[in-house]
């Protein structure tokens, strides 16, 4: 193909059918009801959505995608994580977490349990006098820069959807955006983080026996994310990392903080 002359006919025309779009039968009345009562002794009747209405409206985000959810559950705490993921491994369902939505290749969409880590999972703190910020995932980034305004300082990622994203999306996605260039993206900006494994273990990469705690959980999350690949529908898109992490300090002096613990579980988790 000669420079500067694409093949137009290629565009908007991947080959194949188009995906099945239509609101599934068989969720007319809502979740499965022994799925909504199961989830619901786990974490609270209040915080499992199970209407139609509700699948619907996670059912899309801010990619071209749309997946409808079985059910849609709204942790409160680091317990009710830890038991869903529980829930997931015995009963072989999969785990997404949506934070804002405001990703563009699919990965906050679920055909299965959509974990909402967004609403009950703000606040934030500002450390070592405006240089460091110790946060939950569910804060928003444009909220997060605000609040450390009054120290003059900022965090590095700078994504265009600042306003609306959170600090745990931005995290997970490695956020960067227009100014911030790699060494000040969402990785190089975590100082530590305390994560929650998809086999139930709690992990705060501070304290000393991080390293030790990963090397003897980490089979259990490679097993369930290894599940995820038969999963039909779910093929090309990118798989979100089955962790979750409730509490970050993130380093708001543009120094390079690569927390290389992090590193190394996303390198096994993904
Ligand atoms: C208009 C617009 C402009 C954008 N500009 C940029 C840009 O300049 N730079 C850039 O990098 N991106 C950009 N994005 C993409 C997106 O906004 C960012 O990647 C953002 O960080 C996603 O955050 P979110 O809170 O919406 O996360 P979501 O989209 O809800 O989730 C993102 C991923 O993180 C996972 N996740 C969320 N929370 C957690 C958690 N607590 N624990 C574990 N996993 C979690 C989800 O499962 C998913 O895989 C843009 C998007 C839009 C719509």
């Amino acid at each position: 193909m000669a420079l500067l002359q694409p093949d137009t006919a290629r565009i908007g025309h991947p080959p194949g059918q188009p995906a099945e779009d239509r609101f599934p039968e068989e969720l007319v009345s809502g979740t499965p009801r022994e799925v909504r009562e199961a989830l619901s002794k786990l974490v609270g009747a209040n915080q499992v959505l199970y209407r139609a209405i509700d699948l619907v409206r996670y059912a899309s985000d801010a990619s071209p995608y749309r997946l409808i959810p079985q059910v849609v559950v709204a942790p409160r705490t680091v317990d009710d994580v830890v038991a869903l993921l529980q829930y997931c491994r015995e009963n072989k369902r999969h785990a997404t977490f949506r934070a804002a939505g405001t990703s563009l290749c699919g990965q906050s969409q679920s055909d299965d349990i959509l974990i909402d880590v967004r609403k009950h999972w703000y606040g934030m703190s500002i450390e070592d006098g405006g240089r460091a910020l110790r946060a939950r995932p569910g804060v928003i980034l444009g909220h997060a820069s605000a609040y450390l305004g009054r120290h003059g300082r900022r965090l590095g990622p700078d994504p265009a959807s600042i306003n609306a994203c959170t600090i745990g999306g931005a995290v997970a996605n490695n956020a960067g955006g227009m100014r911030c260039t790699i060494d000040r993206d969402a990785y190089h900006t975590v100082r530590s983080m305390t994560l929650v494994l998809a086999s139930g273990t709690v992990i705060d990469t501070a304290q000393p026996d991080a390293e030790a705690r990963r090397r003897l959980h980490q089979l259990a999350g490679i097993g369930m994310l290894g599940r995820r690949e038969d999963l039909p529908g779910r093929r090309g898109l990118h798989h979100p990392a089955l962790f979750h992490h409730h509490d970050a300090v993130l380093d708001a002096g543009g120094a390079r903080f690569l927390i290389e613990q992090l590193q190394r579980f996303v390198d096994r988790l993904v």
